[in-house]
């Protein structure tokens, strides 16, 4: 891997202002080719309750910071994570195999949590309270909830932790970090970042580890750890949130989706391709706010298939740095496994495969091909689990009504998109939809100043705008008695 500055590439978990060698390492691959990049520390719950006693050391000193001076630590940290985006970049698409471009976007979009937030510190208020008798007053104030541990996924390795970091550091919180085992050199990039933005020891720690239970397990029942913030599946924030049970820790969960994406025959129909293909293909179609099952007016399947058709055979599939990849590879082979077992399964059960990239022979093992398949039913897998791969599956729909049951007929409640040239069914689709994020002739709906989370199982709590700091503060209410 070639970087410009070689520092960034670190393999040890960040520690209390230190880089902590573990004895036992365990190795990270390039999804691309499962060449080995590095072989990283390998921490557990030993190294995680070292974290968490450093991090609650160094709550104190952090928290009695100014808003201004903590803001400002911030924003450093920002300009350096901007200042390296060319190297962040290619560290994470070599980890985690998205294209160049992408990873850049990734950074960009990672570094504006850190630089909203860094402005948002400034506006931490309170409230002052009618109160019930005149020898009272009654105040509000917000602070921080304490030290925060996170669990973050490999599919945005640099953003999802960026997204916790920031607002949890601006609030006053210190913070543990667990990235996923197949993208933890992202994570310590940004710690190198952190250390010279001035962010001080303690307050921002990285444990690596391949055993996710038994840092997590340190996590949950320490009675330091304030809150756990995660984002993943919705299997493992379930186990997390009993885990969290005993000490009554405060969660954030964002969890699984299974967004939908409904084409109305009012529709423009090449802004609701264009919509879809951003949607769906971003990642290889690996991120949570993926569309996974796409709904359309039956009076214009045909000319939208069509059109479909036409941009998927422009994606090229390839390696992070070819020039013009808009595909890479899935995570890992059993990523892979699952994609193929759920497009078998339709096929099997009466859906048609209408397209299907070929892939160049010499490509390697963790590839899938960009797959439309159409006369897919509610019932089928691949319309119920999380497809995580290049893959449409397309299934039509009579009247709003109907579109609108099927949609909101699932457990997820993260992201949805409609299209519609009609503002009054604009409203009354956006407002009746199950969700937490609902895309209306937009296809892209993720940023910094905007709330990011579910409802339903897809977990609860917001990340980005001014609603995110909320989830790192406590309200504290102050009776000012005896004013006689
Ligand atoms: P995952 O298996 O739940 O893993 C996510 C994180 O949890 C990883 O760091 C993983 O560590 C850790 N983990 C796994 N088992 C654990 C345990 N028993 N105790 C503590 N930590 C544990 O999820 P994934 O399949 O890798 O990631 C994709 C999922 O994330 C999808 O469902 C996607 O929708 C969701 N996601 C949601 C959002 C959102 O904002 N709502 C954003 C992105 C992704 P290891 O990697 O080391 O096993």
């Amino acid at each position: 891997m070639h970087l410009q500055n070689p520092a960034l590439l670190q393999t040890r978990c960040y520690i209390n202002g230190g880089w902590h060698e573990t004895p036992q390492q365990f190795p990270v691959n390039n999804p691309a080719d499962n060449t080995l990049l590095a072989d990283v520390s390998d921490g557990g719950a030993n190294e995680t309750r070292r974290a968490i006693a450093a991090a609650k050391q160094a709550l104190t000193g952090w928290k009695a910071l100014t808003v201004n001076q903590r803001s400002a630590v911030l924003m450093r940290w920002y300009q350096l994570m901007m200042e390296n985006q060319d190297d962040l970049a290619t560290i994470l698409s070599s980890e985690q195999g998205k294209p160049l471009v992408e990873a850049k976007g990734e950074i960009a979009y990672g570094a504006s949590y850190v630089q909203w937030f860094a402005e948002e510190a400034r506006r931490i208020e309170g409230d002052i309270i009618a109160p019930p008798s005149n020898d009272k007053r009654l105040m509000v104030i917000k602070q921080p909830v304490g030290v925060v541990a996170s669990i973050t996924p490999w599919n945005f390795p640099n953003a999802m932790l960026a997204r916790k970091a920031a607002p949890a550091l601006a609030a006053g919180c210190t913070f543990v970090a667990k990235p996923a085992a197949e993208t933890p050199l992202s994570a310590l990039a940004l710690a190198v970042l952190a250390e010279q933005a001035g962010i001080p020891a303690g307050v921002f720690n990285v444990v690596c580890g391949s055993d996710a239970a038994a840092i997590g397990g340190a996590m949950t029942t320490s009675k330091d750890v304030a809150k756990l913030s995660f984002t993943g599946s919705t299997k493992v924030g379930k186990l997390l949130l009993s885990q969290c049970a005993d000490t009554v820790k405060r969660t954030s969960m964002e969890l699984g989706g299974n967004a939908p994406f409904i084409v109305f025959a009012d529709a423009d129909l090449d802004s609701a391709v264009a919509g879809l293909m951003a949607s769906k293909f971003r990642n290889a179609g690996q991120t949570c706010v993926c569309t996974n099952r796409v709904l359309v007016e039956h009076t214009v399947l045909e000319p939208f298939t069509q059109k479909l058709i036409a941009a998927m055979q422009k994606l090229k599939v390839g390696s992070a740095f070819e020039e013009g990849v808009t595909i890479g590879p899935l995570i890992h082979a059993s990523a892979k496994e699952k994609v193929a077992r759920l497009v078998d399964q339709a096929v099997d059960a009466g859906a048609s495969l209408l397209y299907q990239a070929k892939l160049d022979g010499s490509i390697g093992d963790n590839f899938f091909p960009p797959t439309l398949l159409t006369k897919a039913q509610p019932d089928m897998a691949i319309c119920r689990e999380e497809i995580f791969g290049p893959v449409i599956a397309l299934q039509s729909f009579n009247e709003e009504a109907e579109a609108i049951a099927q949609a909101n007929n699932t457990d997820a409640g993260l992201a949805a998109y409609f299209y519609s040239q009609s503002i009054s069914r604009c409203w009354r689709v956006g407002e009746t939809l199950d969700y937490g994020i609902v895309g209306i002739n937009e296809g892209l709906i993720s940023n910094a100043m905007a709330p990011f989370g579910g409802v339903k199982q897809s977990g609860f709590g917001r990340e980005g705008s001014r609603y995110g700091l909320d989830d790192y503060l406590e309200i504290k209410y102050l009776c000012l008695g005896g004013l006689g």
